[in-house]
């Protein structure tokens, strides 16, 4: 959010949380007290939920059923070496390393072979 941003027009991108954390936080305290942008962020969440909603479509019945059966295949995850994080960037912490990871974790060996398409 710059100098020369609406806060009020925040109120949409809020309600998606698409603002940056800084945004979110300033909206955040904007939002206690003003009742337009309170009811607005309501108002737009309400509508994506029930796009949501209606966008939503079952699974077919058979996906759980072969993901259910793939799943005991596949071997979990070693945790993590503890890692010193670099500094934050942008006010954010960064993600951890990846480093000494495999490139491709849910590739074993040892695992079934990928559950055809629906
Ligand atoms: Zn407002």
């Amino acid at each position: 959010m710059n100098q020369h941003t609406d806060v009020h027009a925040l109120a949409a991108p809020y309600s998606l949380n698409a603002l940056d954390p800084t945004e979110h936080t300033a909206f955040g305290s904007h939002l206690q007290h003003c009742a337009g942008c309170h009811q607005e962020v309501a108002d737009f969440q309400a509508t994506a939920a029930r796009l949501a909603a209606a966008a939503a479509q079952a699974p077919p019945a058979a996906m759980k059923q072969r993901t259910v059966a793939a799943i005991s295949g596949v071997r979990q995850l070693p945790p993590r070496a503890a890692t010193t994080l670099p500094t934050k960037r942008f006010g954010v912490p960064r993600a951890p390393s990846t480093a000494g990871r495999p490139s491709n974790p849910w590739k074993d060996p040892h695992s079934p072979p990928p559950l055809p398409s629906c």
